[in-house]
Parts: structure tokens; C-alpha cells; sequence
């Protein structure tokens, strides 16, 4: 990327908009905090998969080498976020009379699939953070060594106090040290803290515990927050450039994270910290209790009350990237089904596109859209403004189409590279068809036009209205021009 054209981000921890400059380019690490593997993945998943999935794919287009870690929580998470409570992953697999690593293996293998019908690029690495368990003793072993953690009956904890002392605990979150200490409640089971504050590094497992591993303290499994500074630092190196999230995981997990990496490794472990905002359900926060949490396959198959129609994989990536990442983003089936729209405007552009002719002069600027298409992305990573600059592009194509304007031949090449970097490479639209099956509906349905005009020629109208009605269901258009039939999702 030139000087002139640099990319700016948002960091939340110095709550700006910095000038990106990676530690060691070309090179960047980027760390995003994956899914704990214990249910169907849901909107929140698909919101922060497909934010970073942007910066991967936006990074990478401009030269940038990236390796992108995703983790995969598969132990240590318990209920509530907090250190009290049943590992989320073990009620599960008591619940549903199953082994703790067949229910991480079901969610895994489900949430691959939801993130692949999203067309997600796969992450350079994916560590479990049950494989990391001796590196994660280790870490615990360099804290106690500087006196910034302690043991109590087996269990080791995270001495916020102390690490506050010489350090600034609460810089990604804002929070201060003393408002924790005034709000945190002691909480039942909790008297072998210090401070109510303080954060498990390892805990002792119960008898009835199923997943646990020896340590020098106890039979016991790792405390949430250090998998990901552990692989983090084992993949990335210490520091490492971007470390990415939901705004969900801010406080306490980011912050934890901060502190122990700082404490171990005597440096900050992250230049830059990005964070997704929330997805709200008719404006309510999504929760079980509430009836409105809806999972992925919900979503694409139409199976939720909630639900007026079935909703595919690339209209729920454009209604997300219709956003901002930072902003809030609300589902309603009427957001949802003008997403659909959209979408299906600009995949119709897109095939327009591909059969324009063009003449000796232009009648719109195309590098002034290509530099405002570059303007957006460089902005934060701002999606949103981009659908428009593309909206532009389609509004465009077709005045073209119709002859309203007319388009060199060097300006239709460049309005197509426009849209081949920005829509499908970047913004990671799949053409003309709502999975990822992408090379299998163009020359089916050229068949079955096919079929269709055969039936028409001998007059056979049974069956060429029959595939006419069959293919309005599906919101298909067919248009019979001179030299064949074409077709279009309809609008
Ligand atoms: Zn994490």
C-alpha cells in the first residue's frame, strides 16, 4: 500500500483511528478469538467470522502476507464468562450423554460448514486450546516466577492488584481499578481470591470434572483467558499486529488476555485491537430465554418461528456487510429481505456487466468510483460506503445497458476489475447464486433454458410453462431476447 493511499483502523485501545503500519511488513499476524465449540453457531458467529474476514481478504489484496490464527475454545470456558461454574463444553456433552470431544467435534465440523456457505477464507491456522496445554502451564510458570500470580488449594490465579502496581490493568476496557474493587461483589465460591477481580490461570477440577490434565499444582484444566495469549504469542510472535473480536469479549477476556501477556512477556502482546459490534434481533438482545436466537441453519433453511422465509448464506454476508463493523446491526426479516434485494441488484449488475459493449468515449468517470471504492476500505474497512460506491457501479452498468451512456473499452475493463476486486475478491460475494456452488448453476441452468426452448419449438407448452412456474418459485426471471434466453435472480 502507498503512503498516499494508507489504510487507517480503528484501535480500540488507544480509542482512535491509527495509520495501520504492521510490525514487520509484509508480513502480518492477525489473531481473532474463535467460537467455543459447545451449540450452533448464530449470528454473532457469522458477524465477527465475516468482519475479519473482510481485513484477511482486504489485507491480502494488497500484497500483505498474512497468517491469520483463529482459535477454536474447546475447554476452560465456563458458564457465565467468570471462573465459578460448569465448563460449557462438559455440560453439554453431560446434557446430550456424549464424550466433551465428540461435542467439540460436532460444533467444529458445524460451524466449518455455516462458515464455507458464508464463502469465509479459511484461517492460516486454527489451534485448540486443549492442544496448548503444556505451553499454557508454562506461561503460568513465568507468573508465578515474578510473583504476579498465586496458588490457592490447587488453583492459580491472576494478581490483578499486583500487576496494577507497575502496570495499567483496565486500558482496553477504560475501567479503573478502583471502580472494580467498589463494584465487584464477592461472589460464593470465590473467598480463594485475593481480590474478586483476580482471574483463574488454572483451576483445580472437581472429581466429577471430565476434562482435566496434570500439572505442578493440581489435576486441573487452564482458565479461559490464557489460550488465546498462549497461541497468540506461540503463532504471531510477541507483539503481533492486529488481535480481533467481538465487542462481547472486550472485559473481561481481551483485558485478561493484555494483562497476563504483558506480565509474562514483559511487552504489550497487540498493536492493534479491532472490535465487532453486536447483532440485536428486533432491537432485543439475542438470548435463549427470549426465543429469538436463531442459529445459522435456522437462518438458511427458514426453520425458525421467527422467520418468514428462508434466508441464504450470501444475502445474511451482504446484510452484515451492508454495516459498518463498528456499528450496531439489527435483524428483522424486512432488514433481510432487503438485503436480498440488494444483493441480488448487484449479482444482476455483475452479470450485466459481462455482456456490455462499448464505445469510443465514456459518459462517467470510472477511476473517480474505483478511488472512492479504495477511499471506503482504507476508511476503517468501511463495507458499507463500498455497497454504495458498487451501487454506483450498477446504476452505471445499466444505463449502459440501455443505452442511456456509453463506456470506453480501457473504462468497461476497468469498471469490470472494479467489481472483480471489490465485490467478489473483497467483499467476498459469490456470483448469481446463493451457495457456494458457484460452477455448477451456470451450466445447469443453461441446460434447462435449453430444455425449455426445445419444448417451445415443437410447441410442447406443457413443459416450457412448467419450468417457467418452477423457476418463478425460486425467484428466477427468464428473458427471451434474440439470441437466446437469459435469466436473473429477480429483484
Ligand atoms: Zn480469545
Amino acid at each position: 500500500m502507498s503512503k498516499a493511499n494508507q489504510l487507517k483502523v480503528y484501535n480500540t485501545l488507544t480509542r482512535q483511528k491509527e495509520v495501520f503500519e504492521p510490525l514487520s511488513p509484509p508480513h502480518v499476524g492477525m489473531y481473532v478469538c474463535g467460537p467455543t465449540v459447545y451449540g450452533d453457531p448464530h449470528l454473532g458467529h457469522a458477524r465477527s467470522a465475516i468482519v475479519f474476514d473482510i481485513v484477511f481478504r482486504y489485507l491480502k489484496h494488497h500484497g500483505y502476507k498474512v497468517r491469520y490464527v483463529r482459535n477454536i475454545t474447546d475447554v476452560g470456558h465456563l458458564e457465565n464468562d467468570g471462573d465459578m461454574g460448569e465448563d460449557k463444553i462438559a455440560k453439554k456433552a453431560r446434557l446430550e450423554q456424549l464424550e466433551p470431544m465428540e461435542i467439540v467435534q460436532i460444533y467444529t465440523d458445524q460451524y466449518h460448514k455455516n462458515m464455507a456457505q458464508l464463502n469465509l477464507l479459511n484461517p492460516s491456522i486454527e489451534p485448540r486450546a486443549s492442544g496448548h496445554i503444556i505451553e499454557q502451564i508454562e506461561m503460568i510458570q513465568k507468573l508465578l516466577k515474578k510473583d504476579l500470580a498465586y496458588e490457592v488449594k490447587g488453583s492459580i490465579y491472576f494478581n490483578v492488584v499486583a500487576y496494577d502496581a507497575s502496570n495499567n490493568y483496565g486500558k482496553l476496557s477504560g475501567r479503573k481499578i478502583e471502580e472494580l474493587m467498589k463494584n465487584t461483589r464477592k461472589l460464593e465460591g470465590q473467598e480463594d481470591k485475593k481480590n474478586p477481580f483476580d482471574f483463574a490461570l488454572w483451576k483445580k477440577a472437581q472429581p466429577e470434572h471430565i476434562m482435566k490434565w496434570p500439572s505442578p499444582w493440581s489435576l486441573g484444566f487452564p482458565g479461559w483467558h490464557l489460550e488465546c495469549s498462549v497461541m497468540g504469542a506461540k503463532y504471531l510472535g510477541t507483539p503481533f499486529d492486529i488481535h480481533g473480536g467481538g465487542l462481547d469479549l472486550l472485559f473481561p477476556h481481551h483485558e485478561c488476555e493484555i494483562a497476563q501477556s504483558q506480565a509474562a512477556n514483559d511487552t504489550d502482546p497487540v498493536k492493534y485491537w479491532l472490535h465487532n459490534n453486536m447483532i440485536t434481533i428486533n432491537s432485543q438482545k439475542m438470548s435463549k430465554s427470549l426465543g429469538n436466537f436463531i442459529t445459522l441453519d435456522e437462518l438458511f433453511t427458514g426453520s425458525h418461528n421467527a422467520l418468514e422465509q428462508a434466508y441464504s448464506p450470501m444475502t445474511v454476508r451482504f446484510f452484515i456487510l451492508q454495516a459498518h463493523y463498528r456499528g450496531t446491526l439489527d435483524f428483522s426479516n424486512k432488514a433481510l429481505q432487503a438485503a436480498e434485494k440488494g444483493l441480488n441488484k448487484l449479482l444482476n449488475g455483475i452479470s450485466t456487466l459481462k455482456k456490455l459493449k462499448s464505445s469510443n468515449s465514456s459518459s462517467s468517470n470510472i477511476n473517480k468510483l474505483k478511488e472512492s471504492c479504495e477511499t471506503a476500505m482504507k476508511d476503517d474497512f468501511n463495507t458499507s460506503i463500498l455497497i454504495s460506491c458498487l451501487f454506483e457501479g450498477v446504476r452505471i452498468i445499466n444505463s449502459v445497458n440501455l443505452g442511456e451512456e456509453k463506456i470506453s473499452s480501457e473504462d468497461l475493463d476497468l469498471l469490470k476489475s472494479i467489481f472483480e476486486d471489490y465485490a467478489i475478491k473483497i467483499l467476498g460475494f459469490t456470483e448469481k447464486t446463493s451457495s457456494n456452488d458457484n460452477s455448477l448453476v451456470d451450466p445447469l441452468m443453461d441446460l434447462i433454458l435449453d430444455i425449455r426452448q426445445e419444448a417451445r419449438s415443437k410447441q410442447d407448452y406443457e413443459i416450457s410453462d412448467k419450468i417457467r412456474e418452477a423457476l418463478t418459485k425460486m425467484k428466477i426471471v427468464t428473458k427471451d431476447e434474440q439470441d437466446g434466453t437469459s435469466w436473473n435472480y429477480e429483484e
